[in-house]
């Protein structure tokens, strides 16, 4: 495995620069003869600014970022699916007439249109992969991160016994035939073993718990999008927010923000969101409500779900923070990285 992977990437990564080539020659020619002139001789340079060209074309009028999934309106703007139905809900909640961004026609599910070839031209176009940063196209780099990557993180097999071991790929098989846990006895695995159970537990009891909230009366999801904002503090701090959104007859809003218990969150490594649900109209009774942040249809976010409480009223109308479940801290700055964080939010009431 180890020693096939590097030479499917070289392929893989020949074959992109071969095609970009090609889309010079046929599709570009008309733009500038001198770029194109640029492009044989400069190579590698002038090959990035093709992309980056391509880039600012394929994306998304709203995010700029490139889609996966891909609306148009009547005149042909291109909209991520995550901001189109921002648009969409944005103006089902003014009661207003949803327009696109550029040329200001309506917009609705009947009058915009998939467009299928800028999907897959996008997911042509490079992206780094998160641990080694080599390029390769935007739909080959799951498989490459989760299974070929020479850099991806990696666990001891031994680690059901206990072993914490965790680094890159490539220094995997070394630590492995050097790890001390197998040669333990079954009275030091123990304790590893004990943890293992109490994990598993935990993990049953979160999801006893989720089907029992999906047998309740009410139950309402919203796929949302958390766009970065700035304080006005002196030292202004980031926080996410989306738009206001209804569920049970009430408007509400998803805040989140980078957890900055440490002095300087760029040095850490342990990074992580919190979000908040704000309930932003009047109630006449106290509403008790359970939630839980998801993977949306058009995001790429990886959370372990969990189930939180809050009770709102006029009084009280933000819940706690609470952390956003990401799977690691790769996760959390790919989040960051992206211009907007798509996510599904599920609410369940309390009927009292
Ligand atoms: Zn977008
Ligand atoms: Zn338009
Ligand atoms: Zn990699
Ligand atoms: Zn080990």
């Amino acid at each position: 495995m180890a020693d096939r992977a590097p030479q499917r990437i070289q392929t893989e990564s020949l074959q992109d620069d071969d095609s970009n080539k090609e889309n010079t020659n046929e599709d570009f020619e008309p733009v500038k003869k001198k770029s194109k002139v640029d492009l044989i001789s400069k190579g590698d340079e002038a090959e990035h600014k093709l992309e980056e060209r391509l880039c600012g074309i394929l994306c998304c009028a709203v995010c700029l970022d490139l889609p996966r999934i891909c609306y148009q309106c009547s005149n042909g703007h291109l909209m991520c699916a995550g901001c189109f139905n921002h648009l969409l809900a944005d103006a089902r909640l003014k009661d207003e007439t949803a327009t696109c961004p550029n040329c200001r026609c309506e917009i609705s599910k009947a009058t915009c249109s998939r467009n299928l070839a800028v999907e897959k031209a996008a997911s042509e176009l490079p992206t780094d992969c998160q641990y080694c940063q080599q390029q390769l196209p935007r739909h080959l780099i799951c498989q490459h991160e989760g299974h070929h990557c020479l850099e991806r993180p990696s666990s001891c097999k031994y680690t059901r016994i206990g072993c914490p071991w965790r680094g890159p790929f490539h220094e995997l098989k070394e630590h492995e035939e050097s790890c001390a846990h197998p040669h333990k006895t079954g009275n030091e695995i123990m304790d590893a073993l004990q943890a293992i159970d109490k994990r598993s537990t935990d993990q049953l009891k979160l999801y006893e718990e989720i089907f029992a909230l999906l047998s309740y009366e009410k139950i309402t999801f919203n796929d949302l999008q958390l766009r970065p904002f700035r304080t006005d503090d002196f030292i202004t701090k980031l926080f996410y927010e989306t738009s206001r959104f209804s569920s049970f007859q009430h408007q509400w809003v998803l805040k989140a923000r980078v957890d900055h218990d440490q002095k300087d969150p760029t040095q850490s490594s342990k990074r992580t969101l919190s979000y908040q649900l704000v309930l932003k109209s009047r109630t006449s009774s106290p509403l008790k409500v359970l939630f839980m942040a998801l993977k949306g249809p058009y995001g790429d976010l990886k959370v372990t779900p969990s189930v939180y409480e809050f009770e709102f009223s006029n009084d009280s109308t933000e819940s706690d923070y609470h952390q956003l479940p990401t799977v690691d801290v790769l996760e959390c700055n790919k989040l960051l990285a992206s211009k907007t964080i798509n996510v599904r939010l599920v609410l369940f009431q309390v009927q009292q």
